[in-house]
């Protein structure tokens, strides 16, 4: 796993997920100050960045691919990525975001949702927002996934060895660490 000689440039990501794997990464606390020392964070939802950059050494991708912005984003992931780091269960195997895939499409989860459970029937959304995929997919059934964080969300210890190996140019060995759910 090779990154940059210069300075690296790290990615996070939130595709079809809660926000807790970003919690976990914000869990960092006072090291994340090392991490800024050594890296620099190009793109995060924690960042006002609009555009995937180009040339980014290492991306934290939490979430699955639930909709079509999440599509044309993951592919655009990979195009611009080094190292694409699947974060967390929903990125993995779906997860939570995926629960709705045994229903066959959407519409079932959003009637649900907005008309039949709603209080006041505020009408299935569709303006300004992307359509949602018939199935959830894990970020490996999308493009190609170099490494995996498993957790629900994964700890802060194990993103920070993990991304610690990674800048070291190593491939993080997660056996004894693993755990999902
Ligand atoms: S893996 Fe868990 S914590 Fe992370 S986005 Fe999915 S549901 Fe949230």
């Amino acid at each position: 796993m090779s990154i940059s000689p210069k300075r690296p440039r790290i990615a996070t990501v939130w595709l079809g997920g809660c926000a807790g794997c970003h919690m976990s990464f914000l869990d960092l606390d006072e090291r994340l100050f090392d991490l800024a020392a050594l890296a620099d964070v190009v793109y995060s939802p924690i960042a006002d960045v609009k555009e995937y950059p180009e040339n980014v050494d290492i991306a934290l991708v939490e979430g699955a691919v639930a909709n079509e912005d999440n599509l044309e984003l993951i592919h655009r992931i990979r195009e611009r990525t080094r190292i694409l780091v699947a974060l967390g269960d929903c990125g993995i195997h779906g997860n939570v975001t995926a629960l709705r895939n045994p229903l066959g499409s959407p519409a079932p989860a959003l009637r649900r949702a907005y008309v039949a459970g709603a209080d006041t029937n505020p009408g299935i959304p569709n303006e300004s927002l992307p359509a949602l995929l018939d199935q959830v997919r894990p970020i490996h059934e999308v493009v190609p996934v170099d490494a995996f964080l498993p957790g629900c969300p994964p700890p802060a210890d194990l993103i920070h060895y993990a991304v610690g190996e990674l800048l070291a140019g190593r491939r993080p060995d997660l056996s004894g660490r693993l755990k999902f759910g």
